[in-house]
C-alpha cells in the first residue's frame, strides 16, 4: 500500500509531493504505533524493562516484579504474610490510590479506564486517596513493574510513559498489586508448560522459578494476562516455554484479563 501510494506521490506537483510525504510519515507512525499496541501485555512489559538500567536505590525487581530487598525475591508474601488489600463491611475491596501528574489526558483516561475494568467483574473498587495508609501510587518511573500485594504504607506501580500505558499493561500490574504471581510460577505449572533453560538468556533464569501460589482451585491458564509468551527472555528466538502435552497451545497473548483471571481474582478476595 505505502509502495502504491509512493509511486502515486512522483507523478504529483512538488507541493502536493510535499503533502504526500507527509502523509507517508503520517501512516508509517500509525502502523508503527499500532503494531506496539497489538503485543501482548507481557511482550510489552518485557520489551520496555529489557534496556532498563537501574540505579542502587530503586527497589530490586525480578522481570516487573518489585521486592524491598534481593532475598524477598522468592518469597510468596500473600502466603506468608497476607498482603491482600481488606475487605470493607460492605464486601467491597477499596484500594486508595495517586496517580502522577506527568501523565497525559489520554494515558490518564488508558489508566482509569484499567482501573474501572476491574469494578466491572470483582468486588474491587479503586478510589482517589485522601488519607488512607496504604495505598498505590501510580508513576511512570523506570519501566513497568509492580509490587505483589498490598506492602503497607503506600507502594508504588510504575507505568512508564514509554511504552507502559496500554490497557492490558495496567491490567497486569495491577494484578500483582493485588497479589498474584505470572502464571507460568505457578505451583502445578510443571504440567501444563516446559521451560527450556538452554534457551533463557543467561542470568535471567531466575524469571522461571516456581512459586508456591495460591491457585484458588482453578485450571492452568494459558489465556491469562499474567502468563509470559513463548520467547520470553531467549537469548536466540528459539521459545523459552512450551505447552505440554499439546506443544502447539499458543500462549502469553493475552490483551485483557481472562475469565479465569476474573475467577480467580473474585475467589481471592471472597468478592
Ligand atoms: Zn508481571
Amino acid at each position: 500500500m505505502s509502495c502504491w501510494l509512493f509511486v502515486s506521490c512522483c507523478r504529483l506537483s512538488v507541493r502536493m509531493e510535499v503533502k504526500c510525504i507527509l502523509g507517508l510519515v503520517v501512516l508509517v507512525a500509525v502502523s508503527a504505533w499500532a503494531e506496539e499496541e497489538a503485543l501482548s501485555a507481557s511482550e510489552q512489559i518485557e520489551r520496555v524493562n529489557k534496556d532498563v538500567v537501574r540505579s542502587p536505590d530503586e527497589p530490586y525487581i525480578e522481570d516487573d516484579v518489585a521486592y524491598k530487598s534481593e532475598t524477598e525475591r522468592n518469597a510468596d508474601p500473600c502466603t506468608s504474610r497476607g498482603c491482600m488489600w481488606p475487605k470493607s463491611t460492605d464486601g467491597k475491596v477499596y484500594i486508595a490510590y495517586t496517580i502522577s501528574r506527568v501523565f497525559s489526558t489520554r494515558e490518564l483516561s488508558i489508566i482509569e479506564r484499567g482501573l474501572q475494568s476491574f469494578h466491572d467483574v470483582s468486588c474491587i473498587r479503586f478510589v482517589r486517596r485522601s488519607n488512607q495508609r496504604d495505598y498505590l501510587n501510580i508513576q511512570s518511573l523506570n519501566g513497568c513493574y509492580s509490587y505483589i500485594g498490598n506492602l503497607k504504607n503506600g507502594q508504588d506501580l510504575s507505568l512508564s510513559r514509554s511504552g507502559c500505558v496500554y490497557h492490558h499493561t495496567v491490567q497486569h500490574e495491577v494484578l500483582h498489586a493485588l497479589g498474584f504471581h505470572h502464571e507460568q510460577k505457578r505451583s502445578d505449572r510443571d504440567q501444563y508448560i516446559r521451560i527450556v533453560l538452554a534457551n533463557v538468556t543467561p542470568g535471567l533464569e531466575h524469571n522461571f522459578d516456581k512459586i508456591n501460589t495460591l491457585n484458588q482451585g482453578t485450571a492452568y491458564d494459558y489465556g491469562s494476562v499474567m502468563h509470559y509468551h513463548q520467547y520470553a527472555f531467549s537469548k536466540n528466538n528459539q521459545p523459552t516455554l512450551v505447552a505440554i502435552p499439546d506443544s502447539s497451545v499458543q500462549f502469553g497473548l493475552a490483551s485483557e484479563m481472562s475469565q479465569m483471571d476474573i475467577i480467580r481474582l473474585n475467589k481471592l478476595y471472597k468478592c
